[in-house]
């Protein structure tokens, strides 16, 4: 009998083990389906970008010889639904057997594992060939810890994967983590290098996707698409990133500026995350970088522990915590999200700038996502699933197991403090710091109260006077209450009006 062989669209993995032979009994089936397009509001650039890359994967895997039956979403026999599909198909080729890869996403996984639970046919799920760590291993590692330390685990999958090491299970350098040397402000120089990325014309693609009727936000740039549609692609961007930018990764790892975008960055996430790139490779390049004397150890390890790190530690947490975690809402918050996280269309320049960025590149890069806009939600109380939603739309890379533990986890402390040690907000102080945002802003950096006042500064000391009852014993934030201590009365109250009439007037800001 025949094997349907179902690729997802975060799953174009050219290595997978599947395709190493070639067998007239299996049939490759990939499909665009409005299921996949609208559990979210999506970024233009995100619907375009994956199926322009499933069709590349498409024509890769019928040149190589494979059979592939590809459902576009403008297809008459497209059913919209990946079960349904499924079905159809089956009865279609008759087929004896139905096989796919792990899914990273808790929703697909369930959906899967359910209908192949009711089919007439046997459904196996194989391991997606991608990640270093198994779904179960960070769950496996903090058993029984209330806290769960990216570092801990960061440093067990160092010893395991040896990657930076010396022999005796020593880091390579000393020490482990370089971090506190990667926290420098840009000021122009050296200069950002230029995109490495190919752009590509798939108007006509677009065409097709709004015809069917696929609701998105965003600038579509389907004449100069940007993002890497296939492995090739994928890899002369990481040539490029290791080539000019890694080498001054570190230093401006946290930096952000009005006149660059990416900076040192590396774009690599989608091509990473829909698996056209393996993280080993690029780890093993990264650190063939240090090795070689073109990158210093605090870049390189600071990149690595992003991917090797972060990115596995991340996904361990999302296994572990499904599905209750993408309602976490340990603050209790509510707010909607103000008009113009749709827009970009505020005064606050920072905001603004990171906004109008995500809307026009599908893309921030991480300081931007967590100091600028999840800093403001979280100060503002916005409700965690509805800023949830919001990130899992935006961002090209946005796939819920990376995207929910990030935003609901690390950036708005909605798990009471898991992943992160405290909550990541601050007042314009750092943001100034950081960025040359403040310069061209409309509000005061230096002042809290007014209508001139930058509005982190109020909403900063409120947020922390307010949750006081939840947040006072952590010793990690206790200098911000010996300072709050020391406020007097009157400027506390201030601050507290202040932000009542900020959070009550978020679309005017
Ligand atoms: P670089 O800065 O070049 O980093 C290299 C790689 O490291 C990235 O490509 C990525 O694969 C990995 N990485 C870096 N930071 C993280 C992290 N915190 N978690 C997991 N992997 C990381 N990343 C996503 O891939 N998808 C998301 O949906 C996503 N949502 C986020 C939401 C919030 C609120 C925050 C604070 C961060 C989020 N991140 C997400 C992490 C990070 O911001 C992006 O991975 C990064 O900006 C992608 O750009 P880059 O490829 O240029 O990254
Ligand atoms: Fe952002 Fe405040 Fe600076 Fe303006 S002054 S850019 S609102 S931090």
């Amino acid at each position: 009998g025949r094997t349907i062989r179902l690729i997802l669209g975060d799953q174009l993995n050219l290595q997978h083990r599947w395709f190493t032979d070639v067998d007239d009994a299996t049939i490759y089936v990939l499909m665009e389906v409005r299921q996949e397009t609208d559990y979210v509001l999506h970024h233009a650039q995100k619907i375009l970008a994956i199926f322009a890359a499933m069709r590349d994967l498409a024509r890769q895997l019928r040149e190589a010889g494979h059979h592939v039956h590809y459902l576009a979403i403008d297809d008459p026999q497209n059913l919209q639904s990946i079960p349904a599909n499924i079905d159809a198909l089956i009865i279609q080729y008759r087929a004896t057997a139905v096989e796919y890869q792990a899914p990273d996403e808790w929703r697909l996984d369930e959906q899967l594992y359910q209908h192949g639970r009711r089919s007439r046919v046997p459904y196996l799920m194989v391991d997606s060939d991608h990640f270093y760590s198994t779904r179960n291993q960070a769950a496996d590692i903090f058993a029984g810890r209330k806290q769960w330390l990216m570092e801990f685990f960061y440093r067990q999958m160092r010893v395991e994967h040896r990657v930076l090491m010396e022999d005796a299970g020593k880091p390579v350098g000393g020490q482990w983590n370089y971090d506190a040397a990667n926290r420098k402000p840009w000021r122009g120089k050296p200069a950002e290098p230029s995109d490495p990325r190919t752009l590509h014309d798939h108007s006509s693609l677009w065409k097709t996707i709004v015809d069917a009727g696929v609701t998105s936000f965003g600038n579509p740039k389907a004449d100069q698409l940007a993002w890497a549609l296939n492995r090739e692609e994928a890899l002369q961007q990481l040539d490029a990133f290791i080539d000019k930018a890694l080498p001054h990764f570190g230093d401006f790892q946290d930096a952000m500026s009005v006149n660059a975008w990416r900076l040192f960055h590396s774009l690599l996430s989608f091509a990473l995350n829909v698996k056209m790139l393996n993280p080993r490779e690029v780890v093993i390049r990264a650190e063939a970088a240090y090795h070689a004397g073109h990158a210093p150890l605090a870049a390189v390890e600071g990149f690595i522990r992003q991917i090797l790190g972060w990115r596995e530690y991340v996904r361990g947490v999302y296994w572990a915590k499904m599905p209750e975690y993408s309602e976490k809402n340990f603050f209790g918050h509510t707010r909607a999200l103000p008009a113009w996280f749709w827009d970009g269309k505020t005064t606050m320049n920072c905001l603004n700038h990171a906004i109008t960025q995500s809307l026009e590149q599908a893309h921030a890069h991480h300081i931007q996502r967590l100091m600028i806009i999840g800093n403001f939600a979280l100060l503002a109380g916005l409700d965690p699933g509805e800023v949830h939603r919001w990130y899992l739309g935006i961002y090209i890379d946005a796939f819920e197991w990376v995207e929910l533990p990030n935003t609901v986890g690390m950036s708005q402390f909605a798990d009471g403090g898991l992943l992160a040690t405290k909550p990541y907000v601050s007042s314009a102080a750092y943001i100034d710091r950081m960025s040359d945002y403040c310069k061209g802003c409309h509000y005061d950096k230096r002042s809290r109260i007014g209508d001139l006042a930058c509005p982190f500064n109020a909403l900063y000391w409120d947020f922390f006077r307010r949750n006081a009852p939840a947040l006072a014993r952590n010793p990690r934030i206790g200098m911000v209450y010996r300072q709050l201590e020391k406020m007097d009365e009157a400027a506390v109250v201030d601050c507290q009006r202040q932000a009542q009439w900020i959070t009550a007037n978020l679309d005017l800001l």
